[in-house]
């Protein structure tokens, strides 16, 4: 186990990582905005790896804001209403990971029975068990908010002998552009210490950090003075400073960062006794403990130079991203690229008319050049994605045998290690796509790998 690295109190992950333009300050200053109700949600029974939902309500139904419309099956997230409506018949549209998906088409109506349901809260919320506190968190049908989007009910329930001794929640939001993340903590620091707490609860651990990078110090003060005003019982929450640094927010990263410990490759935090949520689930988890009160909206960062008006946004879930657009005063110069999350890890769309999925952060219109227009050059050897590399893997050599159809022959470099995080493309002063390249290896290297396994 590596020491943490620390710059003054501020630590960080020990290898690798990049400094991009941050680009954040075009929404750090902006609270979050509710969008009016839209006209139609599209809610895809996928939203995360994993079972998709199974529609318990039918072609013509008038359901209500907050009404469960989609059960998740023993390991999936259940799916709510997110405006009042009448349900279309289920059909097929474009999903934000470009394939085509099943989803519950909702067109707003107003008047007698289209009210939003109601949470009140349980007044006894903090005495539930830990089965009842997972059962809640459960049926909210939360998953990862940071952009896994994972069902939190399943993370937060261990697998037999697996024992814990820290949470970490995940404040750092290192990706470019994105804010959401920050405005969450500072607009809701209480429920994310309480939503910290509930879980620390449910997973039986004395320590939650919340890690936050040093850019954001009035998030981790407001954080800090919640954690000092809570009822903490046994359970000690402190906030801890992390360089602003791409991927700081990477799991692996921010366990090395925030506990000094180093992941084995391919492993989960467990493996180091520590699980990782994001802040904005915790508010999630806090108001399903608290009020029953099922995952219905998500911010999402709307931002880019091809936006009019930048803004942090709650929008029900299910929202298509022409509507986000809208709300942001629509096209802003010439957008060349639309990219759903961050410009790092997102995923470049043809098109708007997607929806909103629980896991999405970000919307971020890009102007002018994309990076591989112009073609990418040979690789000359100068290493610098091998530096920038947080796993110390070598894209270099891993993109050269690609290019010759010899995929099978990068497995000494760590193509399927790779978490695909874009460090060694941002660097590379041949432009040349790595992170595709790495893809294209890491897949040909678990077919083999499976075929092995066949034969
Ligand atoms: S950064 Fe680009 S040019 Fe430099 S070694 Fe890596 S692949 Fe080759
Ligand atoms: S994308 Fe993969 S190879 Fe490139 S820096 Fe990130 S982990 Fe390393």
């Amino acid at each position: 186990m590596s020491a943490t690295a620390t710059h003054g109190s501020v630590k960080t992950f020990g290898k690798g990582g990049i400094h991009p333009g941050p680009n954040k300050g075009m929404t750090s200053g902006k609270p979050i905005e509710d969008i009016p109700p839209p006209k139609e949600v599209r809610l895809p029974l996928v939203q995360h790896l994993g079972e998709p939902a199974t529609m318990i309500v039918k072609k013509g139904d008038l359901v209500r804001r907050g009404q469960k419309i989609a059960d998740g099956g023993a390991t999936g997230a259940p799916l709510h209403a997110t405006i009042s409506g009448k349900v279309k018949p289920l059909d097929r549209y474009p999903h934000p990971t470009l394939v085509m998906s099943q989803a519950i088409v909702i067109t707003r109506t107003e008047g007698e029975g289209t009210e939003e349901l109601e949470f009140p809260e349980d007044p006894a919320w903090r005495g539930v068990s830990r089965e009842e506190a997972l059962e809640r968190i459960r049926e909210a049908g939360i998953v990862g908010l940071g952009g896994a989007a994972f069902p939190t009910f399943r993370k937060l329930t261990l697998p037999e002998g697996v024992k814990l001794d820290t949470l970490i929640l995940n404040g750092a939001e290192c990706e470019p552009y994105l804010t959401s993340d920050y405005r969450i903590m500072l607009a809701h620091p209480v429920e994310i210490v309480e939503g910290a707490m509930v879980m620390a609860r449910i997973l039986g651990v004395k320590r939650a950090i919340i890690g936050v990078e040093s850019d954001k110090p009035e998030a981790a003060a407001k954080l800090e003075a919640a954690a000092a005003g809570a009822e903490r019982g046994d359970v000690k929450i402190e906030v801890g400073m992390c360089q602003a640094r791409y991927p700081q927010g990477a799991e692996r990263q921010l366990v090395h960062a925030l506990t000094g410990r180093v992941m084995p490759a391919r492993a989960l935090p467990s493996a180091v006794r520590v699980l990782v949520q994001n802040v904005a689930t915790a508010v999630a988890v806090h108001d399903a403990v608290r009020y029953r009160k099922p995952l219905l909206d998500r911010v999402v960062t709307v931002t880019g130079p091809g936006i009019r008006e930048p803004k942090n946004v709650r929008v029900p879930i299910g929202t298509l991203l022409a509507d986000l657009v809208a709300f942001g005063g629509g096209f802003h110069k010439g957008v060349t690229r639309v990219v759903a999350g961050g410009p790092m890890m997102g995923r470049s769309l043809p098109r708007l008319d997607i929806p909103v999925i629980k896991g999405l952060n970000g919307l971020v219109l890009l102007t002018g050049v994309s990076p591989f227009e112009g073609g990418y050059g040979p690789c000359i050897g100068c290493t610098r994605c091998v530096e920038a590399c947080p796993l110390g893997l070598e894209p270099d050599q891993v993109s050269v045998r690609v290019e010759a159809g010899r995929q099978l022959e990068t497995e000494p470099f760590g193509a399927i290690d790779c978490y695909e995080c874009g460090c060694c493309t941002y660097v590379c002063p041949s432009s040349r796509p790595l992170v595709q390249f790495m893809q294209v290896a890491k897949a040909s290297l678990r077919r083999a790998g499976e075929l092995r396994i066949r034969k």
